[in-house]
């Protein structure tokens, strides 16, 4: 667990790992220097904390531009290994990692089990993809770290995963949302579930709706889902995850900064409200991230965590900044629908908004994926439910219309929610 059992203690290991990584990206990096130098600061401008707010941001272009080797801050002959995510448009995104990158990934790894309650009598079922994606070497490595025993199965497989589940007497499974509840009901048909040892399950990198687990928990007899949080700029999945309470994912304040910023305006909401993620990181050797923009968009929670845990926390992610649109003069977010839906029992966490312009006024529409156990005939109450809630969370609103689960399009990461149909 982290070396610091107090904010005073977090902020003065913050302050020397910002001011390390300004020093080192500007000697090492031809990119930082120019940018550094072109926003006027230097490393010896970083006296403290706040200083953070001169330094000028680094974005997902910043990256695409350095291809293939974008933030390099180290000689090659230091790199140990690259991992790549699929970029959205264009070239993927490729990070360089040296030998302390890659331990210190492993070591935030290893508290994410540790935060989960993962040791070493666990058996660990790693169903994520392994490869140039960062997923499954980071949770394996992270597992043999606190001494469980890792299963690297990776994705798909429907019945080796089934297999080995019971034959194994996993009792930690680590997946994606759909995954988790694919093999629940796949369990559950082959009328396995009583032989089921699972006691946790870990999420990675995907929105999933309340109704989904508490449908996962109760086929499989887990007793806890966790959501992980990371990103291959950020060393992979391991930056952070939830506690028991799971009221909140805590963070690893000592390896990276992290602001919540308006995306349009660049400067800090106030505490609690919803803004960009921004992240700076503290020990990273090959592509430290300055001020990097994650679109991503989420809060902090202020106070401190039931746990007694000091790490800071902040809630799930909310969707991308790039995926605002504008409804009648509101900014909205679609992960803000996401989050209405997320607390509403009897839908799926599968929506799309359709915005159209009828005579002159704009009109928006969301359709929701009714839960495949709920009852049509209750249809008209849940819609008016959610309308409610939204008007009351997001100040507008919609007609909300429930349609069948999984009669809505599917698709992998970047599900395209949001149907613009106005003109002009
Ligand atoms: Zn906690």
């Amino acid at each position: 667990m982290p070396a610091f059992t107090s904010e005073k203690e977090l902020r003065a290991l913050q302050l020397e790992g910002l001011q390390w990584t300004v020093a080192h990206a500007y000697r090492g990096s031809d990119f930082y220097r120019a940018r550094f130098d072109e926003a006027g600061v230097s490393p010896d401008d970083i006296q403290g904390l706040d200083d953070l707010r001169r330094l000028p941001f680094t974005t997902a272009a910043d990256l695409a531009s350095g291809y293939p080797f974008p933030l390099r801050s180290v000689p090659f002959e230091r790199l140990v290994r690259i991992h790549a995510s699929s970029g959205t448009t264009g070239k993927r995104k490729i990070l360089g990692y040296t030998q302390k990158d890659v331990d210190d990934w492993r070591d935030i790894f290893a508290r994410c089990y540790e935060m989960a309650g993962v040791g070493p009598a666990d058996r660990v079922q790693i169903a994520v993809g392994y490869g140039l994606w960062t997923a499954g070497v980071g949770f394996q490595a992270g597992c043999e770290a606190v001494g469980a025993m890792a299963v690297p199965i990776g994705p798909g497989n429907l019945d080796l995963q089934c297999e080995l589940l019971i034959d194994l007497e996993v009792t930690v499974l680590c997946c994606t949302a759909s995954m988790a509840l694919l093999m629940a009901e796949e369990l559950g048909k082959r009328g396995l579930n009583d032989q089921v040892k699972l006691r946790s399950i870990i999420l990675g990198s995907e929105v999933c709706s309340q109704a989904m687990r508490e449908r996962i928990l109760d086929l499989t007899g887990a007793e806890h889902i966790y959501d992980i949080t990371g990103m291959t700029e950020l060393y992979g999945p391991g930056a952070g995850i939830d506690c028991r309470e799971h009221d909140g994912i805590h963070y690893w304040a000592d390896y990276y900064l992290l602001e919540i910023l308006d995306p349009d305006t660049l400067q800090p909401v106030p505490e609690g409200e919803m803004g960009e993620m921004v992240v700076t990181t503290l020990r990273k050797e090959g592509a430290p991230l300055v001020r990097y923009r994650t679109r991503d968009l989420t809060r902090l929670i202020p106070g401190r965590c039931a746990c007694g845990s000091p790490l800071p926390r902040h809630d799930r992610l909310m969707g991308r900044s790039d995926d605002m649109f504008i409804f009648r003069a509101v900014n909205i977010y679609p992960g803000q629908i996401a989050d209405v839906l997320s607390r509403t029992s009897g839908v799926s966490c599968e929506y799309n908004v359709v915005l159209t312009r009828e005579g002159g006024k704009d009109q928006m529409k969301v359709l929701v994926e009714r839960d495949p156990e709920a009852d049509p005939a209750a249809d008209g109450a849940l819609a008016a439910g959610i309308r409610d809630r939204i008007q009351k969370d997001i100040m507008v609103t919609p007609e909300v219309q429930l349609v069948d689960y999984a009669s809505l399009p599917r698709s992998e990461r970047k599900s395209k929610r949001v149907y613009d149909q106005r003109e002009g």
